[in-house]
């Protein structure tokens, strides 16, 4: 179906990483990864492919930050015994990074070792620090209709979409690649095995729909729309055994199964919490992480949802590549609702509008991994580049570059902590290199004394997680950067210590 899958499939090498660009060109000297070749993939009519050129863009540059850490370490490394180490290293490192090493990380190589360790985590640190910023300030994931989105979310019977991805890094695009929306716009939680915390979604509905009464946003709380929540499990069809959800075994089945029952003990807590007829509606949605395509179970008209009444947009990618873009949305629209006849659900007209525009949306991302991919992801497997431990993180928004640990304290969240561990021990740990957490406390500005708590929040949770861990934090083999952010300003990321360099607070620039 996919072009390159069946390379995949017999590439013993798969999990290889790959890290710079003279690893690729080494793989593809191989053999190991098919070269770069002109035959035009992707395409499809429906795609918006001006939006993927920007999309991959920064997708490509953003990674390519941080891919070069390793190579460009390893050249300086072999410097250090000469006079000039310093100024030679600095020369490096600001041609290749475009910013400089802290000197006292360099000095005193003639009495001992450089800390490769702590140099590789600063370079972590700052490549992130920077990626933040850029987010912040210039805004590259801007979305085209960014202002038109809760429009046509309430046109759809809907006043926010809360979306809870499995906290794998191979989902931290879903919102704005995957499903194509404004990350500003939709609420994102991810949970390892997207087995969202019903208690926090419960607080957040009272939250949203106490604010519709208080001050009638985003919409008054007379207008008939609904609480729209979405889990997103996945599975990976070139290696179903080994590279699906780690949190459920790799077992998509499973993983399918328990996110509805996540779904439904939402649904059940806000029915009998709260009166009146007060529900949310439901939507559950699939992802095959080598390829980013989707497939949505269609809920009936009471919000029931099965397992086996799905749309899948890998399918429709395939039944409408030579049709007319002019009629999309309806093309796609029957499709959905023949497949529901199918299995003689009847979905609402707004759930249906939903998940077409959802599902062409998809196409633009499949055509995405087609094109600039070859249909599926050489990095399959595991490939993030940081954890990201605590509350916030807006500015990921990419494929595989921070594996999540949305927590408040780290004995609640202590098995998607140690999830992360586990990867970054195969990732990172096993050859030497420390792994880099990136530990994060967002607050609101405007409630007194919130910065000061979430500093404190950062520090706690760091001295929790080192006393989990004691064993890699002894050997240097942990590292922590530790940030703030006021999310009510807008503002940049504030990082308020690192333990790379205790002594600054991590000011650099
Ligand atoms: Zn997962």
């Amino acid at each position: 179906m996919l072009v390159g899958r069946q390379n995949n499939r017999a590439r013993p090498q798969q999990r290889m990483r790959v890290r710079t660009a003279e690893d690729v060109a080494h793989r593809q000297r191989k053999g190991v990864v098919p070269a770069a070749s002109n035959a035009h993939v992707g395409g499809h009519p429906f795609a918006r492919l001006a939006d993927n050129e920007c999309l991959y863009q920064y997708e490509s540059r953003s990674k390519a930050a941080f891919d070069k850490i390793e190579g460009v370490l390893r050249q300086i490394a072999q410097y250090q015994h000469r006079v000039d180490f310093v100024s030679q290293a600095q020369h490096i490192t600001k041609q290749e990074f475009g910013f400089a090493l802290p000197e006292q990380m360099l000095d005193n190589t003639w009495v001992a070792p450089l800390d490769m360790k702590a140099i590789y985590a600063w370079c972590v640190f700052e490549t992130f620090h920077r990626f933040a910023d850029e987010f912040y300030s210039t805004e590259p994931l801007a979305h085209p209709q960014d202002q038109q989105f809760q429009a046509f979310l309430e046109s759809c019977g809907f006043h926010i979409f809360d979306v809870s991805p499995c906290a794998d890094g191979r989902l931290a695009h879903a919102v704005r690649y995957v499903l194509r929306l404004p990350h500003k716009h939709v609420r994102r939680k991810s949970y390892a095995g997207a087995m969202f915390d019903v208690e926090d979604s419960l607080q957040k509905w009272v939250k949203i729909e106490h604010i519709r009464h208080r001050e009638g946003k985003p919409n008054a709380a007379s207008e008939p729309t609904r609480y729209l929540k979405a889990a997103m499990y996945h599975y990976s069809s070139s290696q179903p055994d080994v590279e699906g959800c780690a949190a459920h075994g790799s077992d998509s089945v499973k993983a399918a199964a328990e996110a509805l029952g996540r779904l439904e003990a939402f649904q059940q807590g806000v029915e009998n919490s709260f009166c009146c007829g007060a529900s949310i509606d439901l939507m559950l949605i699939g992802i095959d992480t080598d390829n980013d395509s989707i497939r949505i179970h269609i809920p009936d008209a009471q919000g029931r949802i099965s397992g086996e009444c799905f749309i899948d947009a890998g399918d429709v990618y395939n039944q409408t590549r030579h049709l007319n873009a002019s009629n999309d949305l309806a093309i796609v629209g029957d499709l959905l609702k023949e497949k529901a006849n199918e299995f003689g659900v009847q979905p609402s007209d707004g759930m249906v509008r939903m998940i077409t525009r959802l599902i062409l949306n998809n196409i633009s991302q499949i055509d995405y991994v087609r094109k600039y991919f070859k249909g599926s992801y050489s990095d399959v497997g595991h490939q993030e580049r940081f954890i990201g431990m605590g509350i916030g993180f807006e500015e990921v928004q990419l494929r595989n570059l921070t594996y999540f640990a949305y927590l408040k304290t780290v004995e609640q969240g202590a098995k998607d902590l140690d999830v992360g561990i586990k990867i970054f021990t195969g990732l990172n740990i096993k050859r030497g290199l420390p792994a880099p957490v990136v530990i994060r406390y967002d607050y609101h500005g405007n409630v007194p004394g919130a910065r000061d708590r979430a500093v404190a929040r950062c520090k706690c949770l760091d001295l929790a997680m080192r006393q989990r861990f004691p064993e890699q934090a002894e050997k240097g083999l942990l590292h922590t950067l530790l940030v703030v952010r006021d999310c009510n300003a807008d503002n940049k990321i504030e990082v308020v210590a690192s333990s790379v360099t205790p002594e600054d607070t991590g000011g650099h620039h």
